[in-house]
């Protein structure tokens, strides 16, 4: 039979969406778990959330005080149907055994915790959306995603790459994709494609640096550092500094992003470069950050938050030096020391 992508939202339910959802938020346990169970078995999520918005129950709510929530299932080994069994999320009250489960859960909460004490943001839509995670998807799955939904993460194969729950920068990253989906959606292809990798990276690294109270000067500025595995000697998936974050390695070769305009890769790999030329961005990001020195989640972190509001689908490198520039002019003055190291930091790898 042909894939029918409307297949899932036309699917009839007993006992409709509605009613689930309202239970998974009854202040008795043992309801709130039978619902949130039901809700998985009948595969509702989607229609639960396109309904959210329009519920009365919700509408008593208002969605900017709607509280953490999160829901981490396990995918035992399998890869469909996700999300898979439902082993935690707020109000379950079980003491979680130190893996997958238990990071999943930590570091999905670290990073709404981020957003919401730095920038006062909700959530990746800023109206409360539950964060959703799927863990041990697949055998040894050497990779991590978010699905336009939820994210799933793999265990790594433990030689190469260890758990990808481990990674807070990781699951920052691939939660502000849901962020940027619903702020500027930089359409994922060349140079805002490029930038949507590096809005990822830059709130990724702010939620781990934010976690730990780390200064600029004393960050790795590393970006997936804790899920290399035991079998290679790379430092990391990628670095915002001026250096190479392997080279030369016998299985990952050499780190091909750049970090200077002259240096721009013009191919179509790699969806014209995404993951390749963000190192461009990046550096100009950490120049700045580290220039200014303190949190930098409190000097060039505001200022990236607002652009995201500010760019659009198409916006290009040079949208994105011109826009921070001006947004750092509004918030501390044009002739501010915050406004003259953003656009150093841009001149400084070509822009
Ligand atoms: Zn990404």
């Amino acid at each position: 039979m042909p894939h029918d992508p409307s297949r899932r939202l036309s699917r009839h339910f007993f006992i409709p969406p509605y009613i689930l959802d309202a239970l998974t938020r009854a202040a008795d346990e043992a309801i709130r778990w039978a619902a949130i169970e039901s809700v998985i078995a009948s595969a509702a999520m989607r229609a639960r959330r396109a309904t959210l918005a329009t519920l009365p129950i919700m509408a008593a709510i208002p969605s900017v005080d709607r509280p953490k929530e999160r829901r981490i299932y396990d995918m035992k080994n399998g890869t469909v149907p996700l999300p898979g069994k439902l082993v935690a999320g707020e109000g379950v009250k079980k003491p979680l055994q130190p893996g997958a489960v238990r990071e999943a859960f930590e570091n999905l909460g670290l990073t709404y915790d981020f957003y919401k004490t730095v920038f006062g943001r909700n959530s990746l839509d800023d109206e409360g959306q539950t964060l959703i995670a799927s863990v041990h998807y697949g055998k040894s799955y050497n990779n991590a995603f978010w699905n336009g939904e939820q994210m799933v993460f793999g265990d790594g194969d433990g030689e190469i790459f260890t758990r990808f729950t481990r990674s807070l920068d990781v699951v920052g990253h691939e939660l502000s994709h849901g962020v940027v989906s619903q702020t500027c959606n930089l359409e994922y292809f060349g140079q805002p494609g490029a930038l949507n990798e590096h809005l990822a990276d830059v709130f990724g690294v702010l939620t781990e640096q934010w976690s730990i109270g780390q200064a600029a000067a004393e960050a790795s500025w590393l970006v997936g550092a804790e899920i290399i595995g035991p079998k290679t000697k790379i430092k990391a998936i990628r670095t915002f500094k001026g250096e190479k974050a392997f080279e030369n390695d016998p299985l990952f070769g050499t780190d091909p992003q750049p970090k200077r305009m002259k240096d721009f890769y013009n191919g179509a790999d790699d969806d014209g470069g995404v993951h390749i030329n963000s190192g461009i961005p990046n550096h100009a990001f950490f120049r700045a950050a580290v220039a200014l020195g303190g949190k930098a989640w409190e000097t060039v972190g505001p200022v990236w938050y607002e652009a995201l509001a500010a760019l659009d689908r198409k916006s290009d490198f040079k949208d994105a030096a011109r826009t921070t520039g001006e947004i750092a002019g509004r918030l501390y003055g044009p002739k501010s020391r915050e406004a003259a190291a953003v656009k150093a930091g841009w001149k400084g790898v070509g822009l």
